[in-house]
Formats: structure tokens, C-alpha cells, sequence
């Protein structure tokens, strides 16, 4: 353990089952975003390494059996999640340590919640999934000669998985568990930002699972170059990308050389909707959703729609929850976020909210550097801005820091359409005193993912993704799984089965 109070992490790579230092022996410093220290270091992975993992990963489905081996596909999903909850605590003082997040956090959906099932849930499905469907007997051309005919569901093959550092354990898992269910072999490219976690997966894999070498390889460097790398490569099947938008077109206009298939997680610009029947006093708790891990969520509503008529009450009740957020220390249980991963993203976050500003915004609460937190560590005050241009960039682009834009609007059909002003379309909320009236304007927003009146959408069973530029494909849910397969038709003669 050195000052920061935390163990030195993993630090070696897993390729072709093997832990690994990096091909030329470099390594680079893992930061914790809360006081700018460092934790540690971890194996910066060179071209040569991410080489040798894809050649790992496509000999392993090319030449195991872990394609066809449900079984053992089950066993091993079972053995990772009992290895990673065997050393849980740990990871969760790691993921707080160099994520920045706030240790309530990892109680939720940074770590305990994907833990319970994003790899069980898509192992209970191996037996329940639809490998094989029968369309039954025809003669396609209308003869009297019929084909018995099937669908068969079989891996895809080799996937590129890359990850984002904000909710990295919970991106990986909900990545894995699916991939492997449906027989996949993968490489991994993890955020630079937050190694450890990943390499701690990989250590287990090698050391706890009965996962063939080769089937999961995990590669963390510096150089976004790698997952460039992982894109471009023949040997490679798929791509499945969790990150910013302007990455993944990007990565779909790299891919498209190889015509490889692509599934993109990416950006969003979500709203917080009260219709007008709304009780703002009783239901206005969600706008502190902003300040959860400071803002850094795709899926964080980040727009507060409000009727125009109830604009300075919604204002006042969202200011009064807003300034009651309690925020620092990442490790104190009653603080709801931390700091925001790195000085690039304080100083881009800042630079918005000065825009803002500059374009005639008010900035009504916060919008600056809090003074009373440690100069080291990338703070930003939990902030709101009212009175912005609907084509101002603080409505336009995912700020990805705790800044909650207020707009109005006149009428249901306006907030419609100022909630589908965006190129994204990921999540959003939707508070009204009428719950038909609430679904009746959510069927009419488009999202991948809507919280009606409180409700929850999140688990390994519920379809995650985006709507136009949020994303192309769904995680999780049975959309999930056959996203990591592909489809063969087969047929016979029927006269001979
Ligand atoms: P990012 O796009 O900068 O990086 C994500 C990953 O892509 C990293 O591993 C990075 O090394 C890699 N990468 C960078 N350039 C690449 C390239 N040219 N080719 C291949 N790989 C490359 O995103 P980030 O800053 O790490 O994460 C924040 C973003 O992720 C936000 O925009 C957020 O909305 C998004 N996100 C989306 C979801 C979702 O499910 N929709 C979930 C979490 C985060």
C-alpha cells in the first residue's frame, strides 16, 4: 500500500491466457481523480501486444471448443462472478480510488448491482435461448417438393470490446456476460483512465475461471491507437463500443473497411420531463440525478423540461434539491459525487459553462471550482443554467459534468419536440400526475430507455441503448444476446428427415 492508502493494482495484461507485462516492458500511472495523486502504475500495452491478443482470441474460437461448449460457457460465467465477489471489497475501494466515483455508487450501478447479474442472467439464458428455430416444411417454388427449414444462432466470432472509464465494471461485465453466453472469444481495450479494474478481471480470469486461454484477453495502454488497431483488424469479427459519439463514428467509418459488424453504445443528451399535472413539490427529487458520479453517465438526464407556466417554482424546487447535494470526498458514504475523471474533462466542462455564460445564459447555481475541496482532485460545482438558446452548446453537446440546463416549454407537443431536438436519443424521464397521458408522450420521444414517474428500467434483462446518434444496437436483454450472434438458414429435403 503506498500514501493514497491503496494496494498497487494489477498491473499485467492477459493475453492468450497468459498475465503479461507490456511487449517493451512500459507502464504508465494510474491518477486518482480526487487528489490528482498517484496510485500506482499499470503495463502499457504497445501495438505488438494487442497483436498477439487478437491472434489469442481468434485462435481460441477457431480452434476450442468454448463456440460449442455451452456448459462450460455456463461454468465459467458462474466461476467469474464468485471470483470477482470473492475479492468485491477490494475492487470497490480500487473502482472508488482511480474512478473518482462515490463510494454510494459502487451500492448501485458502478459495481454491486451488475455483479448480481450481468453475468448470470446471460448464463441462465444458454439454455433458454432460441439456438435453433424451425420454419417447418415448404417447397419455396411452389412445387411439391418441400425443404424442412432452420435458423441456427451461432457466435459471431472474435469481438473487440472497448470500454469508457465512467462506469467501467459495470460496461465490462454487461459486455462479457453476453459475448461469452453466445460463444464469443473477445479482446478487451479498457479505458487508460481506469486500468486496474480491468486487469483485476483478467488476473481472475486466468487465475479463478476455467475459461480457455485466449477466450478473454484484456489490453489497458495509453495509445487510443489500440483500439484503433482492434477496429481495423481482419481477424476480428465484431466491434462493441461503449463511449463518446464523435469515437464511435470513428470506429463505424474504420470498421466499414472490413464491413465488420459494429455496436455502438455511445452519448446522450437525455431530458428530465414534468408535464404540467406534475407535482414538482413531491417529484422534483430526480433533477440531484445530475450530480451522480458529478454527471459522468450517458444515460444522466442532463435537460430539465419544466411547462412554461410553472417555470420559476420548477427553477426554485430543483435549486433547493440542487443545493442540498452533499459532494468530495468519493469515499465518505454520504456524498453523492466526486470529483470528474481527469483536468481535461474539468477544463472542457468549465469551458461550456463559460460559453454559457458568454452567449447570455444565468447561470444560476454553481458554475465554477468549489473552494472548500482539496486543490489536487478535478472538482466542479454541482451547476444550473436557465435561459439558454435552444441551439446553445450547453443544449446541443453531452456536457458530462454535474450541469443541469433548465428549458421550457408551452404545451405537451413542444416538449416533444424540444425533447427530440437533439442527435441523441438515449434515456430520459417523464414525471405526470396521469400515467397514460405520461406514456402517451414518451411513445412519442425518441429514446432507447424512458423512467416513467419514477420507474426503473435498468437490469441484464432490459434492452439499453440508443436511438439515432446515441448508438446503433442494444446491451443486455434477449436484444443483447443476439447481438452477439449470427444467423445461418439451413434446409433439407423433408422427404428425408
Ligand atoms: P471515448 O470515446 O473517448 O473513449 C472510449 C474508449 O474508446 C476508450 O477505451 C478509448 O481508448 C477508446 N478509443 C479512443 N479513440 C479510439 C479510436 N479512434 N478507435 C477505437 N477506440 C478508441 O469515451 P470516454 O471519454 O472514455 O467515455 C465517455 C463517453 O462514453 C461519453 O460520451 C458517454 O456518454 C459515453 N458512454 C456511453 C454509454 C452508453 O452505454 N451509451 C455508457 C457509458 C459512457
Amino acid at each position: 500500500m503506498n500514501d493514497t492508502g491503496i494496494d498497487q493494482g494489477e498491473t499485467r495484461l492477459l493475453i492468450g491466457g497468459a498475465l503479461r507485462a507490456a511487449a517493451d516492458g512500459g507502464s504508465f500511472e494510474n491518477i486518482d481523480p480526487s487528489t490528482g495523486a498517484v496510485l500506482g502504475v499499470c503495463a502499457d500495452a504497445t501495438a505488438a501486444d494487442m497483436d498477439a491478443a487478437i491472434a489469442a482470441a481468434r485462435s481460441a474460437f477457431d480452434h476450442t471448443e468454448w463456440g460449442t461448449d455451452a456448459a462450460l460457457r455456463k461454468r465459467c460465467l458462474y466461476q467469474l462472478q464468485a471470483a470477482i465477489t470473492g475479492e468485491v471489497e477490494e475492487l470497490r475501494s480500487e473502482l472508488v480510488a482511480e474512478v473518482g466515483c462515490p463510494i454510494l455508487a459502487t451500492w448501485g450501478p458502478q459495481l454491486d448491482t451488475p455483479l448480481r447479474d450481468a453475468l448470470s442472467w446471460p448464463a441462465e439464458q444458454i439454455d433458454e435461448f432460441a439456438w435453433v428455430r424451425s420454419l417447418g416444411a415448404k417447397d419455396a417454388f411452389g412445387g411439391d417438393n418441400p425443404s424442412m427449414r432452420e435458423v441456427w444462432k451461432e457466435p459471431v466470432g472474435v469481438v473487440g470490446a472497448i470500454t469508457p472509464w465512467n462506469f467501467p465494471v459495470e460496461i465490462i461485465l454487461n459486455k462479457l456476460g453476453p459475448l461469452l453466453a453466445m460463444g464469443n472469444t473477445c479482446v478487451i481495450k479498457a479505458a487508460p483512465d481506469t486500468p486496474w479494474n480491468a486487469t483485476r478481471i483478467g488476473r481472475l480470469i486466468a487465475e479463478a475461471t476455467d475459461i480457455p486461454p485466449g477466450v478473454v484477453n484484456v489490453v489497458v495502454g495509453t495509445d487510443h491507437g489500440l483500439g484503433a488497431q482492434l477496429v481495423a483488424d481482419p481477424r476480428v469479427d465484431m466491434i462493441t463500443f461503449t463511449g463518446s459519439t464523435a469515437t464511435g463514428r470513428t470506429i463505424m467509418r474504420s470498421a466499414a473497411d472490413t464491413l465488420k459488424r459494429v455496436f455502438l453504445e455511445l452519448g446522450g443528451k437525455s431530458v428530465n420531463l414534468f408535464l404540467d399535472d406534475a407535482d414538482l413539490a413531491t417529484q422534483m427529487g430526480s433533477v440531484v440525478g445530475i450530480c451522480f458520479h458529478a454527471g459522468q453517465g450517458c444515460a444522466i438526464s442532463s435537460r430539465l423540461l419544466i411547462p412554461e407556466s410553472r417555470r420559476a417554482e420548477g427553477i426554485e424546487i430543483a435549486l433547493e434539491a440542487l443545493r442540498n447535494v452533499t459532494y468530495g470526498d468519493p469515499t465518505d458514504p454520504s456524498n453523492l459525487m466526486g470529483p470528474v475523471i481527469s483536468a481535461k474533462q474539468q477544463q472542457r466542462i468549465l469551458a461550456l459553462i463559460d460559453t454559457a455564460r458568454d452567449e447570455g445564459a444565468n447561470i444560476v447555481l454553481g458554475g465554477g471550482i468549489p473552494e472548500h475541496l482539496p486543490s489536487g482532485g478535478f472538482w466542479v460545482e454541482p451547476t444550473v443554467i436557465t435561459d439558454v438558446a435552444r441551439d446553445s452548446a450547453v443544449v446541443r453537446q453531452e456536457i458530462f459534468g454535474p450541469v443541469l440546463v433548465v428549458q421550457t416549454f408551452a404545451d405537451d407537443d413542444d416538449a416533444v419536440a424540444i425533447a427530440n431536438d437533439s442527435i441523441y436519443g438515449l434515456s430520459g424521464m417523464i414525471t405526470s400526475g396521469d400515467l397514460e397521458r405520461a406514456k402517451a408522450v414518451t411513445s412519442r420521444i425518441r429514446t432507447g430507455t424512458m423512467g416513467i414517474n419514477g420507474g426503473i428500467w435498468y437490469g441484464a434483462d432490459v434492452p439499453f441503448g440508443g436511438y439515432k446518434q446515441s448508438g446503433i444496437g442494444r446491451q443486455c436483454g434477449v436484444e443483447g444476446l443476439e447481438i452477439y450472434t449470427e444467423t445461418k438458414s439451413v434446409a433439407w429435403p423433408a422427404a428425408t428427415s
